[in-house]
């Protein structure tokens, strides 16, 4: 089985952007009360959303499961106030529940959290409780960074982020780690803000004890873990002269990479440098870069070639496939047992 860790509903019906569209006229006005979303999304307009792209995709690709979450760009916790942000996370998860219902064998749902700047992260645990125990989702997608590029809540590693950590725990759900769009014209959010952002988070991880405040508490960073495979002695580095652990220590059961990276010769070098029980299949598709890459003729975020053309044993393609998503997603186990 083929379980792509990272895909979002990028492709979702206009009605929700309508309604997000209606939410951000109304902050000009003082008087305005944010409203919960009414949508009048048919079935059909779901199928038709993802018929001729995640669907797709998938076949074409020959892959069999995406972990679903709604669009990271969109997620924009800096918009507006905490009911804002509620409302909008809400509507944007009940609609992945929807696509999960419609294709069970093809979607698992991930949740977006109800993240405010300046909101104490415990304020999500609520959504995030719906999400696993109501909807029956697997995950949340935890932005590290609410301001949308101003860096202004503490690191990942502080107490502020514990209570939301004390949920994810007791009900055995990880993060991936995900910012959204960029409101700071320094950092293009794809291109800049995603990448630093994977790199922070890795780094925090590093200097923080968080993995010993919370031995089993699981992270996903995505986008082929930043840049940090690249400059991995500049890691391992800092780590030894910090005294900190050796990084596959670290990373052990808590961090994991994707294979978001979207050329041969960077998935060769992740392969290279960062252990093979630490890497999940995923391609964010359909997502950040959409297009064919004229030097191979086929889609960048085909991430499955990459990982074809890699000399891997059967047993190490499992892996990466699949047994290390059931490691990262606890959850994950009990519901594909279901569907054998
Ligand atoms: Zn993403």
């Amino acid at each position: 089985m083929i379980i792509d860790c990272h895909g979002h509903y990028t492709t979702a019906p206009a009605d929700l952007q309508k309604y997000r569209d209606g939410q951000i006229a109304g902050l000009k006005d003082p008087a305005y009360v944010p409203q919960k979303a009414n949508l009048k999304i048919s079935d059909d307009q779901i199928r038709e959303s993802l018929e001729g792209a995640q669907l797709k995709f998938q076949r074409e690709r020959g892959t069999d499961l995406t972990i679903f979450s709604p669009r990271a760009s969109a997620m924009a916790h800096h918009i507006g106030n905490e009911t804002t942000s509620q409302n909008w996370t809400q509507a944007c998860n009940d609609l992945i529940k929807r696509v999960v219902d419609l294709y069970p064998d093809n979607f698992v749902g991930v949740c977006q959290l109800p993240q405010s700047p300046g909101v104490a992260p415990a304020n999500s645990a609520a959504e995030l409780e719906r999400c696993v125990k109501e909807l029956g989702f697997i995950g949340c997608n935890l932005n590290p960074d609410p301001s949308g590029g101003n860096w202004t809540a503490p690191p990942l590693t502080d107490k502020h982020w514990y209570p939301l950590y004390e949920k994810m725990v007791e009900l055995d759900v990880p993060a991936m780690v995900h910012v959204s769009s960029s409101c700071n014209p320094n950092f293009h959010a794809t291109g800049a803000h995603y990448i630093n952002a994977d790199t922070t988070a890795f780094m925090q991880f590093i200097t923080g004890d968080l993995f010993k405040d919370f031995p089993t508490i699981k992270f996903i960073i995505p986008h082929g873990g930043g840049a940090v495979p690249y400059h991995w002695g500049r890691y391992r580095g800092l780590a030894q002269d910090m005294k900190r652990p050796l990084l596959p220590d670290m990373m052990k059961n808590n961090v994991f990479f994707d294979t978001c990276v979207y050329h041969q010769p960077g998935i060769d070098l992740l392969f290279k440098v960062v252990p093979r029980d630490n890497i999940l299949f995923g391609s964010e598709m359909v997502g950040a870069v959409r297009g064919l890459d004229p030097e191979t003729g086929n889609y960048y975020d085909d991430t499955k070639r990459y990982i074809e053309a890699l000399q891997l044993s059967d047993a190490e393609r499992t892996k990466i496939y699949e047994g290390n998503a059931r490691r990262a997603y606890p959850r994950l186990g009990a519901i594909l047992d279901r569907k054998k």
